[in-house]
């Protein structure tokens, strides 16, 4: 192999050739349980009909005409993804970051607007909304950012789940026009807020006439139980952002927005080449059908707990693991040391698609079309696995 690939990636010596469901198969026909689904994107796992055929239809009529022109399949989507969210608008991108630039440039033209001159976006420790330069100055990891200053200006943090360090902002700062967070941090390892965090921060952003901006491009479509992680707290946001899931595996972003918010953003001042055309609007409606005529967020739900429970009963008491967490079929082990390595003895051992993330936190976001019997080798493998790899590495602490 030559090195024509730039190295931003370290990657795991194996490649797939196909999948069905949750289930994928390498290129020498070795089958592997997939409990990442491509990062949550692949919600409804590999190689579902009814994306295959959403795909294959519009692929034999049209792929891409520009916006400048209407499309019919961005319009429904439109209607379909407001009418789930209780949203006004939405802008389609191709990817999680170009939703969070959207509305990164959306906040700071609601400020401007307003006649606030450096309008400035809350955003919080260990978050991560991208890889674009503003989007990297958003996310909460010194370690993305390194080599990358100048970083972008305009943004100010807070530790995550801590609403007394924003009320503070808000007492000694005039420029805020908006909060950026997750609703559950993914990449920052699977971090839980309090229950009504998001109704601190709505109410917050009420009071200061602030933005409420949730990224939910890793929570959003059903993941943790519902169509969106906020809908657990009863509040609408101000802005949502939505990607990974939404294809499940065709490019596709979306920054969307209600109230004043809504139609801040008007001709001229954003836009994407590629953005909602009809071959990805036509797969995101099929993952949006297929969502919801199979009950997937209530899959998610029940499935979720039956995984999450049956970690706590293997794990909840072996030494070195710290905490077991999880909403829906998002879910995250944190251990007390570094455990990078159980990716590639999940892969290679067991034949599991496992990640880990922050270091030390196992992280599963299996597909949400898995069956009980899936979830419970998940279960076995993966607590297994902790087992092993605790019990070799504790013995050898001082
Ligand atoms: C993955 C992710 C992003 C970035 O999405 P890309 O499609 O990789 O640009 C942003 N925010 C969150 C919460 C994510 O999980």
């Amino acid at each position: 192999m030559t090195d024509t690939l730039m190295p931003t990636y370290s990657r795991l010596p194996v490649a797939f050739s196909h999948g069905n469901g949750a289930v994928l198969f390498d290129t020498n026909g070795e089958e592997y349980l997939d409990a990442l689904g491509g990062i949550a994107v692949c919600g409804l796992g590999h190689n579902h009909p009814a994306i295959r055929q959403a795909i294959a239809e519009q692929a034999g009529k049209l792929l891409h005409t520009s916006n400048l022109y209407g499309i019919a399949a961005q319009q429904q989507l439109a209607d379909r993804l407001t009418a789930l969210s209780g949203m006004d608008t939405v802008f389609f991108s191709n990817s999680g970051a170009e939703a969070n630039e959207a509305a990164i440039k959306l906040a700071r033209l609601y400020g401007h607007n307003k006649g606030i001159e450096r309008p400035t976006i809350i955003v919080t420790e260990n978050s991560f909304h991208g890889r674009t330069m503003a989007t990297l100055s958003a996310t909460g990891n010194r370690r993305a950012q390194a080599g990358f200053e100048p970083l972008v200006q305009g943004f100010v943090r807070v530790p995550y789940n801590d609403i007394d360090a924003i009320k503070n902002i808000a007492a000694n700062h005039s420029e805020v026009v908006a909060i950026l967070v997750e609703p559950i941090q993914g990449e920052g390892g699977v971090n839980i807020p309090a229950d009504d965090y998001l109704n601190e921060l709505r109410a917050v952003c009420d009071k200061h006439g602030w933005l409420l901006m949730l990224d939910e491009i890793q929570t959003g479509i059903g993941r943790t139980g519902k169509w969106f992680a906020h809908q657990h707290n009863g509040i609408v946001p101000d802005v949502m952002t939505l990607a990974k899931a939404l294809g499940n595996g065709v490019p596709i972003g979306a920054c969307m927005a209600r109230g004043d918010a809504a139609q801040t953003l008007t001709p001229g001042t954003h836009g994407s080449t590629f953005g909602g055309n009809p071959l990805s609007c036509c797969a995101a409606l099929a993952v949006l059908d297929t969502v919801e005529a199979d009950d997937l967020p209530a899959r998610a739900e029940t499935l979720g707990r039956r995984i999450l429970d049956g970690f706590k009963q293997q794990l909840a008491y072996v030494e070195g693991v710290v905490d077991i967490r999880g909403k829906g079929l998002m879910i995250g082990i944190e251990l007390d040391m570094d455990c990078a390595e159980l990716v590639s003895r999940a892969l290679l051992g067991r034949k599991l698609l496992i990640n880990v993330t922050s270091g030390n936190r196992v992280r599963l976001l299996p597909p949400l079309i898995i069956d009980q019997q899936q979830a419970d080798t998940i279960v076995s493998m993966v607590s297994e696995l902790i087992r092993v790899f605790l019990a070799e590495n504790r013995k050898s602490l001082p």
